[in-house]
């Protein structure tokens, strides 16, 4: 039988990179390439006697509860967001299943077939994975170390009439690591204005910074009622709690909470109502400022080593927070070939290849390496490899 499969799902695909990466898995790597936070800051203790406390206050936590999220912490959420500079209240929250499920939402609220979206180049991967099915065409935008360039998004958004959408990463991108500066803040949204978009602002490593001042969000500058941004808890707490956030103006939230109960009714009423009380008991802010300490020494050791050991052809970014650098290679350079044919059988250190994050022209010379979870002796170890191993490359 040839299987009926709808024509979204032709770019729904397995990728070449997922099968490397899979190899990454195998814990005798030394993997610079998952996304994941470290779990040695998963306040594991207090959600145990937390959950517990939960359900034995009663039923209620096992029950349905309403489609745009928990009352408690959709205000929790909104009074952290509101002394972060983005003022708010309960009712311009909805939680979602992680920020992921947020992307999907927007890709389904606003994405036609055809549907230009403008985003950074590189992007977030899992942006791209859940807008793919409702096949939108992507226009690229130049991205450099103060993140995504507004003079290049205006010629873009010139050129694409049927551009609808702009994604962008503003604090600490995935992958680059490199954050949107002030003024081009202000700019990105002067843009969006005279060309009439939506911007959607993926935030979830904002609270991950190491140095400098928190700029605005995208969300706080909007006038005009066009930006909606997402929130997690993944990075912050625990991403298998699987629960994140959007924040948008009453007519795009109100469609966003439809779409939210036609996709799964409600997240997790449970999980929900543990991490309001978490909030309620902890403190959240401390707990993070103590995640950071750690993650601060890794990318500072990261970076120091990168520069010690990686031959000057090489470059770096560097990020004031969250959890990657993004590496630049010589053009005519392939990350993906040099870790399938010589890091990984030689040295058993894996990134990933940066190819996998353009969203229209590939470009090979790139790696994203995560700091976040090794330890930091083998971070320097794995480091020293993957250095060895180029310098010897590039010398053959
Ligand atoms: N946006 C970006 C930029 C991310 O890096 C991630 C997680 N890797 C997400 C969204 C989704 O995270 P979650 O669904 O766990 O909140």
């Amino acid at each position: 039988m040839t299987t009926p499969f709808a024509r979204r799902t032709s770019r729904v695909q397995p990728s070449a990179i997922r099968e490397l990466l899979r190899l990454g898995d195998d814990p005798s790597v030394i993997s610079f390439g998952g996304g994941y936070p470290d779990p040695a800051h998963f306040p594991t203790a207090e959600l145990t006697s937390i959950f517990t406390d939960v359900l034995a206050s009663g039923a209620r936590t096992l029950q349905y509860t309403a489609s745009v999220g928990l009352p408690r912490l959709r205000e929790q959420i909104a009074a952290r967001m509101t002394r972060d500079g983005t003022p708010c209240t309960a009712d311009d929250v909805v939680i979602t299943h992680g920020g992921q499920q947020g992307l999907d939402l927007t890709g389904k609220l606003m994405i036609d077939p055809g549907d230009v979206i403008a985003t950074e180049n590189p992007t977030f991967l899992g942006a791209l994975l859940a807008f793919n099915p409702y096949e939108p065409d992507y226009a690229a935008v130049r991205t450099d170390d103060d993140g995504l360039d507004p003079a290049h998004l205006d010629e873009v958004l010139t050129r694409h009439p049927r551009a609808k959408l702009v994604y962008t990463v503003p604090d600490f991108q995935n992958p680059t690591g490199v954050s949107l500066s002030l003024e081009r803040r202000h700019q990105l949204i002067d843009v969006a204005n005279r060309h009439d978009v939506v911007v959607l602002e993926d935030s979830p490593y904002r609270d991950l910074r190491f140095d400098g001042d928190r700029l605005p969000t995208l969300a706080s500058l909007d006038t005009e009622g066009r930006v909606i941004h997402l929130g997690s808890f993944s990075k912050i707490l625990a991403p298998g709690l699987r629960l994140g956030w959007m924040m948008a103006p009453g007519p795009l939230l109100d469609r966003l909470a439809l779409l939210k109960l036609a996709a799964d009714t409600q997240s997790s009423t449970l999980n929900m109502a543990a991490v309001s009380t978490y909030l309620e008991r902890h403190d959240l802010d401390a707990q993070i400022v103590r995640a950071n300490a750690s993650y601060r020494r890794k990318r500072d050791l990261t970076l120091a080593t990168l520069d010690r050991l990686m031959p000057a052809d090489v470059t770096c970014t560097r990020p004031r927070g969250g959890l990657f650098t993004w590496l630049t290679f010589p053009e005519g350079f392939d990350t993906g070939d040099f870790m399938r044919d010589t890091l990984l059988p030689r040295a058993r250190v894996a990134y990933v290849p940066g190819a996998t994050f353009f969203p229209t022209r590939q470009e090979p010379n790139h790696a994203r390496l995560s700091y976040a979870t090794l330890p930091e002796e083998t971070l320097v170890h794995g480091l020293g490899l993957l250095a060895h191993h180029y310098a010897a490359a590039a010398r053959a």
